[in-house]
């Protein structure tokens, strides 16, 4: 039941975005009797999956474990199709879920948040929405996406181009003809490398403009059968408990040997055994030290470079496609699917503009030094504003009139868990910046499921207001770093610009905003933060912050075991 006072509507929790998170937060806080409403912008349901609509769209990661285990009903109806389900899947999947679930109910699209505030004296939060009504809650949750707020290069002359530009994030729902056409792609990050074979496919010309390679891992996606999903849903609690207990949340084997501690013979085998078996599965069940050390690193990127060799026939273009400035993990891997075999088409030319960067767009095209590349359409891959970008974009007002993106320009990245931040009571983040870089339906359903039982602790104990004190930020804030620099994905994240550093967008401050201390040591984190009845949750309570690690947690937490 809503409650409507003259000032607009009153729930409980307001919660902001309809994709994954918003979905599995709605379900879990309805489940505590709490009156919810989930806000989105987008005229449907699937938050990303709503909004990436490019030629070739498609998960990372295996069906295997991107879904929801707490429906019976769901996991038992559901049927994948493909190993990596297509972006048009996953939207029919979530929707299936909201009908399933009864969850539309409470949705209200079309609805943009325009700011949220936080009064101290009432102790709610009010949000005002892009038709000037406000909403009131105690509880307000972001659900708002890791990666969804583009980011448009600064490149001179842009705007001025004659033909159609579209970021890969706003691809036209309706779909785009590419036949005939001679087309540009700005930017082989995941979206890019996931394109540029089915823009091949049917443009007259495709022209890829690079700046930074990076290490692809082919796949292919093989039908699900009948058996398989059946084997599925014979041990589907066990299969999600595999991701929880992994390190990037993905129910793959967990290796037990040294890249190092093998001979060149097994190393090789090895390295042939997993590229084969596609995707992830070389990042995560090769060895245990791709991710920590250095040299495992190194040999991981010459293998890959040697692949990109193999397939590749213009030794000039297999060269150029070939990372060398930075090791592998240096970037989040993305999954290819005949990325580099695109480069045999003759009607695929890679233009290298790192050595010679783009200097500005025309009317007709792009110039790169003084060859202007003539175009009929340019689409920009170049990535997202990750992580804090879509939770700074609007206002989120704490106490005392602080935004959360004045608190984090003051401070730099604070939260506790990615969940919490100080000044801002009961406003609480799935996904937020420090959470695990990770298959994201692990901490998207844990953490929904986390956050409701911290809200029922609050409503039974008359605990009015949870907050992140300032000793347990500190101590999140530390743990993320040492987290972070016992992997090669600090220094060589550094190197390559990588988004989870903030090095992909000019000006932001460069910072750890994901934990890689293993989203296993993270569950266990959340475990413990329960078990001491929240107390980084509770400032002023004299509780003991909770800032000392786990004794357990330390030996995985500085040797990701991926
Ligand atoms: P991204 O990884 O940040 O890649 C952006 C690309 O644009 C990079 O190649 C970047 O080059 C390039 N770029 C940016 N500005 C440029 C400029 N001025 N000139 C030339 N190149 C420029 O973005 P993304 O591909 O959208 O992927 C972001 C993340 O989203 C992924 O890492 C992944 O986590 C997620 N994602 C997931 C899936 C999936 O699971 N199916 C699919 C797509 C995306 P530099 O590297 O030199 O900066």
């Amino acid at each position: 039941m809503t409650t409507t006072t003259g000032d607009g509507e009153t729930y409980d929790a307001v919660v902001i975005g309809a994709g994954y998170s918003g979905l599995a937060m709605l379900h879990h806080l309805r489940e505590i009797g709490l009156r919810v409403l989930v806000v989105d912008a987008a005229a449907g349901i699937g938050g990303t999956w709503w909004a990436n609509r490019y030629p070739g769209v498609r998960t990372d990661s295996e069906y295997l474990a991107y879904a929801f285990s707490f429906s019976r009903e769901v996991r038992e109806e559901w049927d994948w199709s493909e190993r990596y389900p297509r972006g048009g899947e996953i939207r029919a999947y979530l929707e299936f879920v909201a009908d399933r679930l009864d969850l539309r109910r409470d949705i209200r699209l079309g609805t943009r948040v325009e700011r949220a505030d936080h009064d101290g004296a009432t102790n709610r939060w009010t949000v005002t929405l892009d038709d000037g009504s406000r909403l009131h809650a105690t509880y307000l949750v972001s659900a708002t996406g890791l990666l969804s707020r583009p980011v448009i290069p600064r490149i001179p002359g842009l705007e001025t181009f004659a033909g159609p530009t579209y970021h890969s994030a706003r691809w036209p729902h309706e779909g785009v003809s590419l036949a005939g056409k001679r087309v540009g792609l700005v930017g082989v990050g995941a979206s890019g490398i996931q394109m540029l074979p089915e823009l091949a496919a049917e443009a007259a010309h495709v022209t890829v403009f690079q700046r930074t390679p990076n290490y692809v891992l082919e796949t292919t996606s093989p039908p699900v059968t009948q058996d398989e999903l059946a084997a599925l849903r014979a041990r589907y609690d066990e299969v999600f408990e595999r991701a929880c207990r992994h390190p990037f949340g993905v129910p793959m084997e967990i290796p037990t040997r040294s890249a190092l501690e093998v001979d060149d013979d097994e190393r090789l085998r090895v390295f042939e055994s997993r590229w084969e078996a596609g995707g992830f599965r070389f990042a995560n069940e090769c060895f245990t030290d791709l991710v920590s050390s250095p040299e495992a690193s190194a040999l991981a990127s010459e293998f890959l470079r040697g692949k990109i060799r193999e397939i590749v026939d213009d030794p000039r273009t297999a060269e150029l496609l070939s990372p060398t400035t930075y090791t592998f993990m240096g970037k989040r891997p993305p999954t290819g699917h005949g990325y580099y075999a695109a480069f045999n088409r003759e009607n695929v030319e890679l233009v290298d503009v790192l050595r010679t960067p783009i200097t500005r767009v025309t009317p007709r095209g792009v110039v790169v030094g003084d060859d202007e590349h003539e175009l009929d359409m340019l689409v920009l891959a170049t990535g997202f504003d990750a992580m804090t970008g879509a939770l700074t974009a609007f206002d989120i007002v704490g106490r005392d009139g602080v935004t959360l993106r004045e608190r984090w320009e003051r401070d730099g990245l604070r939260t506790y868990l990615g969940i919490s931040v100080h000044g801002f009571p009961n406003f609480f983040m799935s996904l937020g910046p420090q959470t695990p870089l990770s298959n994201l339906t692990v901490p998207v359903q844990r953490g929904a499921q986390w956050l409701q039982r911290a809200i029922a602790y609050a409503r039974e104990n008359d605990v009015a207001q949870l907050e992140a004190t300032r000793e347990a930020e500190e101590w999140w804030r530390a743990e993320v770093d040492r987290a972070a620099r016992a992997t090669v994905m600090y220094e060589e994240g550094r190197k390559a610009g990588a988004w989870f550093l903030g090095g992909n967008v000019p000006g932001k401050r460069q910072e750890m905003a994901v934990y890689l201390g293993g989203g296993h040591v993270y569950q266990d984190e959340c475990a413990r933060a329960e078990v001491e009845h929240y107390a980084g949750l509770r400032p002023g309570s004299g509780l003991p912050s909770a800032h000392v690690p786990a004794a357990d947690a330390a030996p995985e937490a500085v040797r990701p075991a991926v």
